[in-house]
């Protein structure tokens, strides 16, 4: 396959093309130089034994005219015929009368011919018609066929027709010359075509050579190599070709390089863009996937290459590939509902010139936030409008009562009025809450720290709880060590306090509330735990109770005179202070709530300097 290969080329093409082209050449100069030849070495031949004939006729004609004794003439005709019989281009001469009797024959083996007749239509037809005649043929002397010259020319005096020449020529001799020439000539044909293929090989090769190394680079370049050059061998075309190649395989070099760090931009771009992108092939087969939407997927990537994009995002049921175009309106999908992320949807098509569409791309905007938040503000409204109407529902029924005579009854005006009273206390105490919340949502209102001695605080707010609520029993677990805390002390001590109420609120029969203080000096933190006994709360609502308006038990706890916004509050005064909140609780044994703020060390030093 490879000398298959090797004849294929170029380079041997070209070879072939230089030799056929010298054959062809060759062929046709020899042709036409061996016929030019032949016809003028022939017509010399012809031309001097013609002359040769003239001689002999004159001769002939002068012996006829001098002579009048038969025998004479014949003898001086014979050595006239001698004369010439040495000649290397004859063969035979003869003379021969008009009675077609051979005269005399210059050729020595034939002598015994003379005085017979010559049988010869040519030389009949030359005596009869009085004109010379002539023919090439083949005749065999011995030494194999040759070709002959015959010539006839009749010989006439004043006094008419005396006899006739037959001339004998070996123009052989001739067509020997022509063949040696033409051996010549096959010769130099031969030396000249191997001249021409050694010639053409080196000629072909400064052709080949740079052709050559151009596919070769083409070659490098199809597997993405573009930094080799072509050498350039000359000024030529061809040379013209290489600079050309150079350049345009440095162009693509350079477009491929930017193309590279557009691509590369753009991939840096994509991943770190806040918002999940997903694009995929013609097919809807996922091929790029940032990070962002991998995040909103809770997916690998590995997870999503090369699925299709609706069974990835769960909107088989809703959407197919071919409603999808720009101007697709964006959608609202769950796309983890173990994370509960929403997000927001826009499709648009990539589409080639041509318009086939080349792939899909998704943008994926993560709104989970934005909706939680209007959905709370909508639950919001509807919560304040709810517990405002409920009082005021309340009041309003009983004020009619009371309006339609009730007030006379002196035994129930009075608690009418006491029902009355509590429901606008409640009101207040609710839109009071309201305004508080609003303010630390707003950060208008100020938190005024002061470092404080945390031991010391906590037990006055004990302190005051043990004298109101005499029937419970107020554990302490407080270290002894001074524990300072920055912090502001009317907010905190209403944290508490609500704290406090609820343990004592949500509490039956023998109430018993804990403290325990603890102290983490390396985390600079103190933890408060206060622990009641009280009916505690469901496993799945514990995290709940600090959400604003909420209750365990809406229709209990508002007749307790809840509002549901008490730990709402603290959690944000807790959290103004850099702390957390949270709740334990088992339903039926009691709650614990947790408090961890930030605490200061002072060293002994500090006091000093103060
Ligand atoms: P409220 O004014 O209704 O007490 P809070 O925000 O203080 O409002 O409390 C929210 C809800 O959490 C309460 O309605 C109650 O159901 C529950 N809760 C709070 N503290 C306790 C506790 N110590 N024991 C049981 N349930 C509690």
């Amino acid at each position: 396959m490879k000398w298959l290969k090797q004849f294929q080329s170029l380079h041997t093409k070209l070879v072939i093309v230089y030799v056929l082209l010298i054959i062809i050449g060759m062929q046709i100069i020899g042709l036409y130089f061996t016929n030019s030849l032949e016809k003028e070495m022939t017509e010399t031949f012809k031309t001097n034994i013609a002359q040769n004939a003239k001689q002999i006729e004159l001769s002939i004609e002068r012996i006829y005219a001098e002579g009048n004794n038969t025998t004479n003439t014949q003898k001086e005709i014979q050595n006239l015929l001698n004369e010439y019989a040495n000649r290397n281009e004859m063969i035979e001469i003869r003379f021969i009368d008009t009675d077609q009797i051979i005269v005399a024959t210059s050729k020595q083996s034939n002598r015994h011919l003379i005085n017979q007749k010559a049988n010869d239509s040519a030389i009949q037809k030359a005596l009869s018609l009085r004109q010379s005649n002539s023919e090439v043929v083949l005749k065999d002397y011995g030494e194999g066929k040759q070709r002959v010259w015959i010539k006839n020319m009749p010989v006439t005096t004043s006094k008419g027709l005396i006899g006739n020449i037959y001339i004998e020529s070996n123009i052989n001799q001739v067509y020997d010359q022509l063949s040696d020439i033409n051996q010549i000539f096959i010769v130099g044909t031969g030396i000249s075509l191997i001249i021409t293929v050694i010639l053409g090989f080196f000629i072909a090769r400064t052709i080949t050579k740079p052709i050559t190394d151009m596919r070769n680079q083409t070659v490098e370049m199809s597997k993405g190599n573009y930094t080799q050059r072509v050498k350039i061998y000359g000024n030529d075309e061809i040379g013209e070709l290489a600079l050309a190649f150079n350049n345009l395989s440095k162009r693509v070099q350079e477009a491929q390089a930017n193309t590279e760090s557009e691509k590369r931009r753009l991939d840096s771009v994509i991943r770190h863009m806040s918002d999940g992108v997903i694009a995929t092939d013609r097919r809807g087969r996922i091929k790029i996937i940032n990070d962002m939407a991998l995040k909103m997927l809770g997916k690998t990537k590995e997870d999503v290459e090369g699925v299709f994009i609706f069974d990835v995002l769960d909107l088989n049921d809703e959407l197919s590939l071919d409603e999808l175009n720009d101007n697709n309106e964006s959608l609202l999908i769950d796309i983890n509902e173990e994370d509960g992320i929403i997000a927001r949807l826009n499709f648009s098509t990539i589409v080639q010139n041509t318009g086939f569409v080349n792939g899909y791309i998704a943008m994926l905007h993560d709104v989970t936030e934005q909706q939680q938040i209007e959905r709370e503000r909508r639950e919001f409204v509807a919560n304040v409008s709810h517990e405002l109407r409920t009082p005021l529902t309340s009041m309003n029924s009983y004020i009619e009562a009371l309006e339609q005579g009730a007030w006379k009854d002196e035994s129930i005006a009075p608690q009418f009025l006491s029902v009355t009273r509590e429901e606008t206390e409640r009101m207040i105490r609710l839109v009071n809450d309201l305004l508080h919340l609003s303010k630390m949502d707003n950060k208008s209102e100020q938190v005024t720290k002061e470092i404080v001695d945390f031991n010391m605080f906590i037990n006055k707010i004990i302190n005051r709880h043990e004298m109101s609520e005499k029937e419970t029993t107020f554990v302490r677990d407080i270290p002894s060590q001074t524990i300072f805390t920055e912090i502001d002390p009317d907010k905190m001590t209403q944290v508490f306090d609500n704290v406090i109420t609820n343990a004592l609120k949500y509490s039956r029969g023998e109430k018993r509330v804990e403290f325990h203080v603890k102290h983490n000096v390396t985390h600079r933190r103190l933890t408060v735990r206060i622990k009641d006994n009280g009916i505690g709360i469901p496993v799945n609502k514990v995290d709940k109770i600090f959400d604003r308006f909420f209750r365990v038990d809406k229709a209990r706890t508002r007749k307790m005179g809840g509002t549901g916004l008490g730990l709402a509050i603290s959690k944000e005064i807790v959290e103004a202070h850099n702390g957390r909140i949270w709740a334990n609780s088992v339903e039926g044994q009691g709650t614990s709530i947790f408090i961890t703020l930030p605490c200061e060390v002072i060293e002994d030093g500090d006091w000093d300097a103060n």
